[in-house]
């Protein structure tokens, strides 16, 4: 397929590994942010095929697994209520919350639907003016222009039956509290391209030199995730802690400014408690001032809803890249993608669902922190 087998291309990925494999010369750490990344990582063995001082660290970037608990039961009570539609992409159903998930809701009568866009939801509410039509939007800064423009749509189109649950979380503050934490171990970043997209590349800049790491913006084919440890080992073994674009197909230093405007407009940088890590200062989107009229969250008085994080689930290990997923001990056993205990073993996103899914069931060792 055009666009997508040149970066898949066995003899340039040959290459690109006999050049990390040159500049290799002490063990290195690299953490790469997204899900999505960690899938490929994974999928294709790539983690497999490095030369051994090179340690791919997995870490927080799939927004359903970051999802805190007492958000899914905040959507599970929503969605039970009568007179709501409970709108959400479908990767949200089998996430559990603290007693189900959004399959059993439905099962039992709930009117849970699956949308392709936020926009869908908007016509639903459009549709079904006698009902209260609620979006569960989850996700980093990707997700969040569409999320942003159904609200406004909304508004604009006098749709007082529409609300969000917003569940949006940052990527910057999410580096920032990795590399505060004295068990970091994270020696250089590949950032993802889509979000990169959308805020462009100068929010990593400070990172970069406050913490002296180098940040590499790259996507999520093979070739991609070569070439951004390619440049994070060079810019290592060179002393160097630059923020470099590998993804200039995509991603300009500004980002996409009209999407930014938008964002600007409909939410309002807030504190975020994050699945197994707790609260991020700053690290979130809530809908603003302007636009608080459709927050799922008041709509539904549902602002005091706290419930603990499980005990059985590691999550918060395995997102801060602390442990491997098959270091879990419920991992492949008490927790499948049949039986998941935690968001990362359903997600499409999730590191527990790639290990599960690609065959990495040893157990592997506790990470050191020496
Ligand atoms: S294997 Fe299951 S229980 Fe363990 S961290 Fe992953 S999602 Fe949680």
């Amino acid at each position: 397929m055009k666009y997508l087998d040149e970066f898949q291309d066995p003899a340039l990925a040959q290459r690109l590994l006999a050049e990390i494999t040159a500049a290799t010369t002490r063990p290195w750490a690299i953490m790469e942010v997204c899900g999505g990344q960690t899938h490929s990582i994974i999928r294709n063995g790539i983690d497999q095929v490095l030369p051994d001082g090179i340690e791919l660290i997995h870490g927080p970037g799939c927004p359903v697994c970051v999802t805190p608990l007492e958000m899914i039961d905040r959507g599970l009570r929503i969605a039970a209520r009568p007179e709501v539609i409970f709108c959400s992409f479908g990767d949200m159903l089998r996430v559990p919350g603290s007693a189900q998930d959004l399959f059993a809701v439905k099962a039992q009568g709930g009117d849970v639907r699956v949308v392709y866009s936020p926009l869908d939801a908007v016509q639903v509410a459009a549709d079904n003016p006698d009902r209260e039509v609620v979006f569960f939007g989850v996700g980093f800064e990707t997700t969040a222009p569409a999320n942003a423009m159904a609200v406004h749509q909304a508004r604009e189109r006098g749709l007082r039956n529409f609300s969000m649950l917003v569940s949006h979380v940052l990527v910057p503050p999410a580096i920032e509290a990795i590399m505060s934490s004295p068990e970091c171990r994270v020696n250089g970043f590949l950032a993802a391209g889509h979000v990169c997209t959308v805020m462009g590349s100068w929010q990593y800049e400070p990172l970069a030199a406050r913490h002296g790491v180098p940040i590499v913006i790259t996507g999520f084919e093979p070739l991609d995730v070569l070439e951004g440890i390619r440049r994070c080992v060079l810019q290592l073994e060179a002393g160097r802690a630059e923020v470099e674009n590998a993804y200039a197909r995509a991603v300009h230093a500004d980002g996409n400014p009209t999407a930014r405007a938008m964002l600007e407009r409909v939410f309002t940088v807030s504190d975020r408690r994050w699945r197994g890590i707790g609260e991020i200062p700053d690290s979130g989107w809530n809908l603003s001032e302007e636009y608080a009229d459709f927050d799922a969250t008041k709509r539904f008085a549902l602002e005091d809803l706290r419930v603990p994080e499980s005990s059985e689930c590691r999550a918060g290990e395995v997102l801060q890249g602390l442990i491997k997923p098959s270091a879990c001990p419920a991992f492949g056993t008490a927790c499948t993608p049949r039986t998941p205990l935690g968001a990362p073993m359903v997600s499409s996103e999730g590191a527990c669902a790639a290990y599960f899914q690609y065959r990495r069931l040893d157990p592997a060792p506790a990470v050191s922190h020496g």
